[in-house]
C-alpha cells in the first residue's frame, strides 16, 4: 500500500465542484461559505482511495505471474500513450 496521491493521505478532498479552485472574491462575498469550506463541510471521501488514505500497490514478491504480466502490460501501455502524446505535441498537434 502507498499513500494516495489524490488526497495525499487525507482520505478526503474538496468536492469535485471546486476542482477548478475557488476565487478569493467568492470567499469575500460570502464569509459563511468560507467558514464552511475551512471546516471541511464541502469535503468528500476521496474518489481514488475511498477514504482509505492509501491505495494498493502491486507486491511483486507475492503477485501471481499472470497478475505481474498484466501489471507490466498496463505500465507499458501507459508509457506508450505518454510517448504518443509527446510525439503529437512535438508535431504541433
Ligand atoms: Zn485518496
Amino acid at each position: 500500500m502507498e499513500v494516495c496521491h489524490r488526497c495525499e493521505g487525507r482520505g478526503v478532498h474538496d468536492h469535485e465542484a471546486f476542482s477548478n479552485g475557488i476565487s478569493q472574491d467568492e470567499f469575500r462575498e460570502d464569509p459563511d461559505f468560507f467558514d464552511d469550506y475551512r471546516a471541511g463541510v464541502y469535503s468528500v471521501p476521496c474518489s481514488v482511495c475511498r477514504g482509505q488514505n492509501v491505495v494498493p500497490t502491486v507486491d511483486t514478491d507475492r503477485a501471481s505471474k499472470e497478475d505481474l504480466e498484466a501489471y507490466y502490460r498496463h505500465l507499458q501501455s501507459e508509457s506508450d500513450y505518454r510517448r504518443e502524446c509527446e510525439a503529437e505535441r512535438r508535431m504541433g498537434a
